[in-house]
C-alpha cells in the first residue's frame, strides 16, 4: 500500500480522537482559487503560553485487535485496515515540518498485536524523531493502558504531553461497551505519570528532569454512547483534575459510527449542545472555584440547555444576589454570570479609588447585559432576581427558547430543563424583600 493511502486512511481512523481538536474542515480546491484543506490530518492544540499549534494527528495503525462497541476500528467492522512503519511516521513529520506544515506531531494507535507491542513501536517513532533526527518539535502520545510501566515510562521522557483515554464515563459502561479494555487498567498509567512527575519535582531542575511529560497529561470521554447523567461526568472530571492533576478533560459527543444494539440510537445529530455545556462546566471548575456538586445538584444532575451551567447556577441561587458589586469578594464576583477572573480582578482594582455605577463595568470587561440582573451598585440593584427570577431567565434567553423552554418545563418528564427551585423560590418570595430594582 503506498504512503498516501496509508495516511488517508490513519488520518481519518484518527479524527474521533478530540485529545486535540482537529480542523475538521474538508475543502476542495476550485477554479481560480489557491489551497484545499482535508478534515483529517492536521488538528490545533494550544501550548501552556497560550499559542496555537499546528499537529500532524495520525493513528500508527487502525488495526484493532479490540473490539470497542462505538468505535470505528473495531475488530469486527470491515474497514480498510493500514499500519505506518516508524520510520514511515518520522519521515512524514520531518517532512511536513520542514515545509512549515506542522509545529507537531499527535500520534495514537489501536492495539496492534498487544498493548505492549503497540507501545513499543511508538517508542521506536519516536526515538528516531527525538535522537536520529534531532526533532524538537511539540509531541503527543497516546499511553496505552495496561503496557509495562517502563514502556510507559520511556514514553513520557521522548513526549511532551500524553494522553490515556477514559473514553466512557463508568466501569459499568466500560465492561459494556469495551469488553476487551481493563477497567482498572485504565487509570494505572495516570497514577504513574503524576508519581513520576512529582518525584521529578523534587530533584534539581535539570534537563532530564524537566523533560518528563513536560506539557502534561489529558484524556478524553465519549458522552452520550452510555447512561451516566452529566452530573457523574462532572465529577468524574472534577476528581481526574484533583487526583492525576490532568491539564485537560476533553469531551467528546458520541457519534454513531457502528449499529450497534448496545448502543444508544441516535437518528439526529450527535449531543453537540450537552458536549458545549460540559466543556463550560470544565472551564467554571478550573478557573472560576466551582466544584462538581456546587454546578449540577443530585435532583437536577443533568444542564440545562437554554442557560450556560453559570447562569443556570445564579437563577438556581437567586438567595445570594443581588451581590454588591463595591464590597464582594473575588470569590462572590466570579460567581456574577457575565463577570470573569479578569474583569473580577479589574472591579477590586478599581473599586478602590471610587465608587463603582453599573456603566462602570462595561469598561471594566464586564459583560453587563449579563452581570445587570445580579449586581447591586451604589445601594441600586437593576433587576427583579429575587422577586421574579422567570422574568431574569427570560431576558437572559432569547423569546423564542424561553417559549420552548417554558413549553418543556410544564411536561414533568423534561427533567433536564427545569429552570430553577419552585418550592424554594416560594418560600423566598413570601419574605419580604429588601432590594430596590
Ligand atoms: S482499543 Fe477500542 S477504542 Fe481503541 S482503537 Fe481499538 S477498538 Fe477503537
Amino acid at each position: 500500500m503506498d504512503l498516501s493511502r496509508k495516511i488517508e486512511i490513519l488520518a481519518e481512523s484518527a479524527k474521533y480522537d478530540v485529545s486535540c481538536s482537529s480542523s475538521g474542515v474538508t475543502n476542495n480546491t476550485r477554479n481560480g482559487t489557491v489551497g484545499s484543506t482535508a478534515s483529517a490530518g492536521i488538528c490545533h492544540t494550544f501550548t501552556s503560553d497560550g499559542r496555537c499549534v499546528s499537529l500532524l494527528k495520525l493513528l500508527f495503525t487502525n488495526a484493532c485487535i479490540f473490539d470497542c462497541h462505538y468505535c470505528i476500528n473495531r475488530k469486527s467492522n470491515a474497514i480498510p485496515r493500514a499500519t505506518f512503519t516508524p520510520r514511515e511516521i518520522a519521515d512524514l513529520t520531518m517532512d511536513f515540518y520542514m515545509r512549515n506544515y506542522i509545529e507537531g506531531l499527535f500520534l495514537s494507535s489501536a492495539i496492534i498485536k498487544n498493548v505492549d507491542y503497540t507501545s513499543e513501536l511508538l517508542i521506536k517513532t519516536l526515538r528516531i524523531l527525538r535522537y536520529e533526527k534531532g526533532f524538537k518539535g511539540y509531541i503527543h502520545v497516546k499511553a496505552i493502558p495496561g503496557a509495562d510501566e517502563k514502556l510507559i515510562e520511556e514514553l513520557g521522557f521522548l513526549a511532551d504531553r500524553m494522553s490515556v483515554n477514559v473514553e466512557l464515563p463508568s466501569r459499568e459502561s466500560l465492561k459494556l461497551l469495551a469488553p476487551d479494555k481493563d477497567p482498572f487498567a485504565l487509570y494505572k498509567p495516570m497514577k504513574q505519570i503524576t508519581h513520576k512527575k512529582k518525584e521529578l519535582s523534587q530533584f534539581p531542575a535539570t534537563q532530564q528532569n524537566n523533560s518528563f511529560v513536560p506539557a502534561g497529561q489529558s484524556t478524553q470521554m465519549i458522552i452520550g454512547a452510555s447512561p451516566e447523567n452529566d452530573r457523574s461526568i462532572v465529577t468524574i472530571a472534577e476528581n481526574l483534575y484533583q487526583k492525576y492533576d490532568l491539564k485537560r478533560v476533553y469531551y467528546s459527543a458520541y457519534i454513531p459510527v457502528n449499529q450497534d444494539s448496545l448502543l444508544p440510537a441516535i437518528t439526529t445529530d450527535p449531543p453537540l449542545l450537552r458536549e458545549h455545556r460540559l466543556y463550560q462546566a470544565d472551564w467554571l471548575m478550573r478557573f472560576y472555584r466551582f466544584s462538581a456538586a456546587e454546578i449540577l445538584s443530585e435532583d437536577k444532575p443533568n444542564f440545562n440547555l437554554y442557560l450556560d451551567p453559570k447562569a443556570n447556577w445564579a437563577v438556581q441561587n437567586y438567595d445570594q444576589f443581588p451581590v454588591d458589586i463595591q464590597s464582594a469578594s473575588y470569590d462572590q464576583l466570579l460567581r456574577i454570570p457575565g463577570i470573569g477572573p479578569k474583569s473580577a480582578l479589574n472591579i477590586i482594582k478599581a473599586r478602590k479609588y471610587y465608587q463603582l455605577h453599573l456603566t462602570d463595568l462595561k469598561k471594566l470587561g464586564v459583560v453587563v447585559k449579563r452581570a445587570q440582573y445580579f449586581v447591586s451598585c451604589n445601594g441600586v440593584c437593576q433587576s427583579g432576581l429575587i422577586n421574579d427570577p422567570e422574568w431574569v431567565i427570560s431576558s437572559l434567553i432569547s423569546s423564542r427558547q424561553y417559549e420552548t423552554l417554558k413549553k418543556a418545563n410544564s411536561q414533568s418528564h423534561h427533567e433536564q430543563l427545569a429552570l430553577f427551585d419552585v418550592e424554594r423560590f416560594e418560600t423566598i418570595k413570601n419574605k419580604e424583600s429588601k432590594y430596590a430594582y
